[in-house]
């Protein structure tokens, strides 16, 4: 854990964010400023910085991240309607919390 880092303090239960779902993996939380009527951020509870800095041995770590955003968007209804996964990686990409996560958006009307 990187104490300094907001979504290890989170994935540590140290804040009081609500999961939506969580493993020993990755957790699932609400984005506090969301861009759609769903948005959801897959995080897993290993730091790693971006998607530059995943190694061979995280490959199963980004499989779960994936897996776990498809059944998030059947529990929260909008698989049919449709729906973004997103990485933002380093901050030409849009990255402003280096703690690698999976954005999930959709439920437009
Ligand atoms: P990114 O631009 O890919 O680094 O996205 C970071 C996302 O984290 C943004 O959409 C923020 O709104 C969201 N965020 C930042 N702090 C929190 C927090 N404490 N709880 C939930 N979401 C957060
Ligand atoms: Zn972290």
């Amino acid at each position: 854990m990187h104490s300094n880092c907001i979504f290890c303090q989170i994935c540590a239960e140290k804040t009081e964010t609500e999961f939506l779902f969580e493993n020993e993996t990755l957790v699932v939380f609400r984005d506090i400023n969301p861009h759609a009527p769903v948005h959801l951020l897959v995080v897993p509870r290993k730091h790693i910085r971006s998607i530059n800095d995943l190694v061979d041995d995280d490959r199963g770590i980004i499989s779960e991240l994936i897996s776990v955003a498809q059944s998030m968007a059947v529990s929260q209804g909008i698989h049919k309607s449709g729906y973004k996964l997103l990485f933002n990686v380093e901050k030409g990409g849009g990255q402003v919390i280096f703690h690698l996560h999976l954005h999930l958006i959709g439920g437009w009307a």
